[in-house]
């Protein structure tokens, strides 16, 4: 698919430590039914666990800001853009 060219071809600069989104109740996550988040995700940074929870792994995060927008209403998300020169270094030509 087009996405997983783009995945492919970019690269990613893994601020360690530093996860630019970070869900902030853990336990929210378990009263949320949908979890959109696990199949929204392009770059699959969401899963979700037999226990209810949903882990999270921003590493290869392609900016997109669906979480963001999927998450909203809850407001269970803290979104940040990467700091400079972190995160999916975009090429272009
Ligand atoms: Fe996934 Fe997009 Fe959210 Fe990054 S911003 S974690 S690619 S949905």
């Amino acid at each position: 698919s087009k996405i997983e060219e783009k995945l492919f071809q970019d690269r990613y600069r893994v601020d360690s430590g530093r996860p630019h989104i970070r869900i902030k109740d853990p336990d929210h996550c378990t009263e949320c039914l949908e979890k959109q988040c696990t199949v929204c995700c392009p770059a699959g940074c969401y899963t979700r666990e037999t226990n209810g929870k949903v882990t999270l792994v921003t590493d290869g995060c392609l900016e997109c800001g669906t979480c963001r927008i999927i998450c909203q209403e809850s407001g269970n998300l803290e979104w940040e853009w990467p700091r400079g020169g972190f995160g999916i270094l975009f090429k272009f030509g």
